[in-house]
Order: structure tokens, then sequence, then C-alpha cells
């Protein structure tokens, strides 16, 4: 029996009065969910605008010297229209007034972009008779902007240790001095991840508008498999590579509580969704990947050292080079007097001379530097890896019959993914061949 559920609710779930009511008979469907994380109203069509979005620009305009108000009457409207559908108590107006104004007098750009949490908490705990609790009481921030982990378990924990259904807006928190930080883009989900975490939910629920991870870009593959469940491990894999539904941040204070996170629809209520946890349930049958995401636009640094094998450190100094221009590498496989590493080109690119000249001086007289673009790189990931003997022959045979040229490959140490690195014009065609052999 599940006893306290965590729910945060996506911008496009609560773009309307009709979707806060469907957001209001999914917390009816079962009562432990208890808790409520909301984003700020999203899109209610394609080319409508999110709230967050205008006020962004709201902040940018007076902070050139522009008009800001016809900006802002669009965000007025949004939530005078849910407050006017739902026939709320809650004096939205004088809110709204006090945020025009806290705009006009040039309040920061993280202020004003996290009125839009602020004003649709609001409406929600009115909404369903629940506490409000304002995030900048219990989301704790270092003044450089990062998130203070361990004060916010605090504060949050305390504050939600009565018990009391809440409402609690997401993005935003404030430093000790009181002014008000926000996570990045799409950081609605790491404050439902840290109140999950404080009030040690069974389930932390984050409500969307797709039912959950697909094994396959379907940009890509027409229709791809859903995913029902997934470990962080695999996530965080895929996530790197591109599938994005959650913020990559999201899974860490969760993960690590042990608490799993289930991706809902709020468009289709019943749909059990994407079940992420830390060791996935025992399944009668693994299945043998989980997905297959990839990235286009990576360069291989190619450097060749007579008796590079021998010489301790080499390694070190290569990756000293990347380092001092703050490139990351992701992958770096090695020969006995070669060693490959892969960047991403556009990181590249601003550091390319530099970083080659530095690198031809280690070798200087003795090996070679190259550097080769138009790399894509795919992961192919599955804990059910571990199980079977010939997953990596299945999908080299795959490339091989789609006459795939692999330029590198890649297996941690974890056997939880196979990496493969292919000419870009072959990215695709890559995607298929995997998919097909081991989905259908
Ligand atoms: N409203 C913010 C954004 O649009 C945060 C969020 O939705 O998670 O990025």
């Amino acid at each position: 029996m599940l006893e306290c559920i965590v729910t945060k609710f996506g911008g496009s779930s609560l773009s309307s009065d009709e979707q806060f009511r469907k957001v209001r008979s999914i917390l009816e469907l079962e009562p432990t969910r208890r808790y409520l994380v909301p984003s700020a109203p999203g899109k209610r069509f394609p080319t409508d605008e999110k709230v967050t979005d205008l006020l962004y620009l709201c902040h940018t305009l007076v902070h050139d010297g522009l008009p800001f108000l016809d900006t802002f009457a669009k965000v007025r409207e949004r939530y005078e229209s849910i407050a006017r559908g739902l026939h709320l108590q809650v004096d939205i107006t004088s809110k709204l007034q006090e945020v025009e104004d806290g705009i006009a007098s040039g309040k920061s750009r993280d202020w004003c972009a996290s009125r839009g949490e602020y004003l649709c908490g609001l409406l929600m705990a009115d909404y369903l008779g629940w506490r409000f609790l304002d995030a900048a009481e219990g989301i704790v921030f270092h003044e450089d902007g990062r998130l203070n982990d361990e004060a916010t378990q605090k504060k949050l924990s305390a504050l939600l240790a009565d018990g009391q259904s809440a409402v609690v807006p997401g993005f935003y928190g404030a430093m000790e001095n009181g002014e008000v930080r926000t996570f990045s883009r799409g950081g609605s989900d790491i404050t439902g991840a840290l109140v999950a975490r404080a009030v040690n939910a069974d389930v932390y629920e984050n409500w969307t508008d797709v039912s959950g991870f697909l094994m396959a870009d379907p940009r890509i593959i027409e229709n791809p498999a859903e995913i029902s469940s997934i470990t962080y491990k695999e996530l965080r894999e895929l996530s790197h590579m591109g599938a994005s539904v959650l913020h990559e941040d999201a899974m860490f204070p969760v993960h690590r509580a042990g608490i799993p996170t289930n991706i809902r629809n709020t468009n289709k209520p019943y749909h059990p969704g994407t079940m992420i946890s830390k060791n996935a349930p025992h399944e009668a049958t693994v299945p043998t990947i989980t997905g297959i995401a990839g990235h286009r636009g990576y360069s291989v640094i190619s450097v060749e050292k007579n008796m590079m094998n021998s010489e301790v450190g080499f390694g070190r100094k290569v990756l000293a080079i990347l380092e001092a221009e703050g490139i990351s590498f992701e992958h770096m496989p090695t020969g006995i007097d070669s060693m490959c590493v892969v960047v991403q080109s556009s990181s590249l690119e601003p550091h390319r001379n530099k970083v080659i000249t530095e690198i031809e001086k280690l070798v200087e007289g003795s090996g070679s530097v190259t550097v080769n673009d138009n790399l894509s790189i795919i992961a192919t990931v599955g804990r059910g890896m571990v199980h079977n003997c010939g997953t990596a022959a299945r999908l080299f045979s795959a490339m091989s019959r789609a006459r795939i040229n692999v330029r590198m490959i890649d297996q941690g140490s974890s056997e939880l993914s196979i990496i493969v690195g292919v000419n870009d014009s072959d990215f695709e065609a890559t995607i298929h061949a995997i998919y097909h052999e081991f989905v259908g």
C-alpha cells in the first residue's frame, strides 16, 4: 500500500483551467498523492507562448528600457482566465500587480522568471484547498547559484514535517539572504525530486504530456516501443545521449534516496508510464536492450606516438591540454601506441588549432595528431545485456548487414551500454539496424 506520493505537473499540464481540472481528478484518483509541485503554465496550442518565456521577455524589455506592459498583459490574461474558469477565491489580480511592480522596479531575471511558478502554485493551492509553501522558504541556493543540497533537505523536510498536503512551486528557491534564484530551464523537475526526498515519498510522479520514455527517437523510428521500466543508471546513459523527458539533475536526489520516479501523462491518466528505479523490478524476462539514443557532431582526436605505452603520464598530458581549454571528453579508446579522444565538435571548434599545436608538441618527432570530424555516437543501453551472451555480436552483425562501417567501439565496464561511433551519414541507418535487430 502506497502511503505518500509527490506529484510534479509540467507546464502543458497546467496551461488552462481545463488542464487544472484534469490535475485535480488525477489527485482524487489516489488520495496518497499529497504534494504537488507545479511548473508555470505552458503552451495550450503549438503557436502559444509559455509564461516563463514571457516573463524572461518582460525582464529583458525593462532591462533595455523598453515598455513591457503589453507582454505582461499576456501573462496576466493567462492567470486571470484560469482563476475565472475555476471560480477561485484567491485575489490573483493583486498578486499579479505585485509581480508587475516588481518587474517594473528592475527585480532580478531569476525573480521575474520564478513568478510563473509562484502564481501558478497560488492558484493550484486555492483550487485544491491545500497549503501553499513558497519554495523560497525551503529550497536553498549557494551564492554562486548552485543548489545547497544539505540546507535544502534540512529546511524542506522540517517545513513539510506535519504531513499536511501542500503545493510547493517548482523551479526556484532563495539564497540565505532571501534573494530568489532559479534552476536552469525545466528545473521544476528538480524541485519535485527534492520535495519527494524531503517527505521520503514512496514514489515521485512526474506528470507531463507524453506517456514516458520511448525506446528510440520517434523522429527516426516510427512508433517506437515504450519503456515500462528502466533503472536510473540506464536512464542517465540515455539522457546523456539526448533522450530527454526529465531534467538531468532531477534524478540524483531521488536516486540516492532510493525513491522511484514514475513518468506519467496528464492526458492519459490510466497509462502506467515509465517507472525509473534504482534496481528495476524482477521481471520474468528482462528485455536485452532498454533503449537506443545518439547524437551527431563529434570529432575524434587521434594521437600516435612511438612507445606511448611505456611513457607514464602521456594520457594525462593530452587530457590536460583539453582541460585547459575547458573541453570535456566523451570517450577515449586507446591502443598500444595510440589514443583517440572523442569530443563534441562544437566544443573543440573554437580551440581546434591551439589543441592540435599543443598535442603536436607532445609527440614531436615521433608521432602524429589528426582530427576527424562528422562522427555520430550511438549508445545502446540495457541492463539485460549482463545476462545475455552475444548481444555485441548481434549488434555488430546487424550493422554489418546494413553495410555500416564502425569507426569506434566502447563498452563501459558495467556492461550497461555498447557505444558505437559511425559516420554522421550513417546515423539514422545505425539506429534503424539496431532497433530492428532487438525490437523487431
Ligand atoms: N517554467 C520553467 C521553464 O519553462 C521551469 C519548468 O517548467 O520546469 O523552464
